[in-house]
């Protein structure tokens, strides 16, 4: 069977007959349980910091909201946060941040990567657009993932999305450096953005298979008071936010088998089961927060964000019970690599 075309798979995407729904999930979640297994992959979220460069229309943290209180943690403060991960049975974190560029900030992810080394644990890296060069020194360092999304495909709709000085080809190109430094990458969408179609989700999931993408980050849009993008969020409500964003990891899935695709947090924002039914639609990757509680709330892209309150040690029970009640374990001591890469890896 070849891979669908546009118009196929925006049928599916808008597909709202709860019965259709239901057996294209029980689809996705079969792809997902024979590719991978019923188990799910973590990685402890750490948010390094809520400074950004970027204005981009959508996000809470960018830099023209005067009203967030902006943080950064110190190196110590990043390692005791990966030494927390790596005791809790967490293979792999994720470091991410606003979008900081220059040398003083590349040298200090290096000294993170270089100081949490000892743990052994795969390290993803979620720090925006930066050179090839900062790429491969990261790569060097011991970051083996990289996240950035492409947030959409429709470069008409990216240019609505954000300031004139950001570019869409820049975003792509910054995905090319990524696969030559080595990396295992990662890029993904929102969903239920203004000015989206369905036809422009059906695309991103051919972006993400053109770009050969190892991991698929991707989740609902929601709005943020504080942003520009909020005033044309007028029709936005949750519940379809939520139903759209697990058809698209469920479509994704069924035509993207072997790539690891993540639960996102923003799933759990729009329902407290979010990131269970993510799994149940396809998903394998659950990143629970381990950043220290004081700055989760300053970390805050849209409204409502969950587990603000929570410790991570908590956060990790909830989830193991969460999880055991789906039929689906999460893997312990496993870095959870994603397997289109080392097919990849193979091929080349
Ligand atoms: N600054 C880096 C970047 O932009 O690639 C990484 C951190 S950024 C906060 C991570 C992701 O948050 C973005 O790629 C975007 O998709 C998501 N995000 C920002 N604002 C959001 C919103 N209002 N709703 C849902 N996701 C949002
Ligand atoms: Fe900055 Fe990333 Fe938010 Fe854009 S999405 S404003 S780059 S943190």
């Amino acid at each position: 069977m070849g891979f669908p075309s546009v118009e196929e798979l925006a049928g599916w995407i808008g597909r709202a007959d709860d019965e259709a729904v239901r057996a294209l999930h029980a689809r996705a979640y079969a792809v997902k349980a024979e590719v991978v297994g019923r188990r799910v992959s973590m990685r402890g979220l750490i948010e390094e910091g809520n400074v950004c460069a970027k204005d981009c229309l959508y996000c809470g943290i960018r830099k023209s909201n005067a009203k967030v209180a902006r943080y950064r943690l110190s190196k110590d403060e990043i390692v005791a946060c990966a030494r927390f991960a790596s005791e809790s049975g967490y293979g792999s974190v994720v470091i991410q941040s606003g979008e900081i560029e220059g040398e003083a900030h590349t040298r200090f992810i290096e000294d993170v990567l270089h100081a949490i080394a000892p743990l052994h644990l795969g390290v993803t890296l979620s720090l925006g657009e930066q050179t090839e060069e900062t790429y491969r020194r990261w790569r060097d360092a011991g970051a083996t993932r990289y996240l950035l999304r492409i947030e959409t495909s429709n470069p008409a709709l990216y240019a609505a999305l954000h300031p004139a000085s950001c570019s869409f080809d820049r975003r792509v190109e910054c995905l090319r450096a990524l696969r030559r430094c080595g990396y295992q990458v990662g890029t993904g969408v929102m969903m239920g953005l203004p000015g989206q179609t369905l036809e422009d989700l059906a695309r991103d999931i051919v972006f993400f298979r053109d770009i050969d993408a190892d991991m698929i980050g991707m989740g609902p849009y929601i709005p943020h008071p504080d942003t520009p993008l909020a005033a044309e969020a007028a029709g936005w409500n949750a519940a379809a936010a939520l139903a759209l964003g697990l058809k698209m990891i469920a479509v994704t899935r069924l035509h993207l088998h072997d790539v690891n695709i993540a639960a996102a947090t923003a799933l759990q924002a729009l329902a407290e089961d979010g990131r269970e039914r993510g799994v149940m639609a396809g998903a394998n990757v659950i990143m629970p927060n381990v950043t220290a509680v004081a700055h989760r709330r300053d970390y805050s892209l849209y409204a409502n964000k969950p587990c603000c309150d929570e410790t991570a040690a908590l956060c990790r029970g909830c989830l193991d019970r969460r999880l055991a009640a789906v039929g689906e374990h999460l893997l312990y001591g496993k870095r959870g690599d994603s397997p289109h890469y080392h097919r990849r890896a193979r091929d080349d």
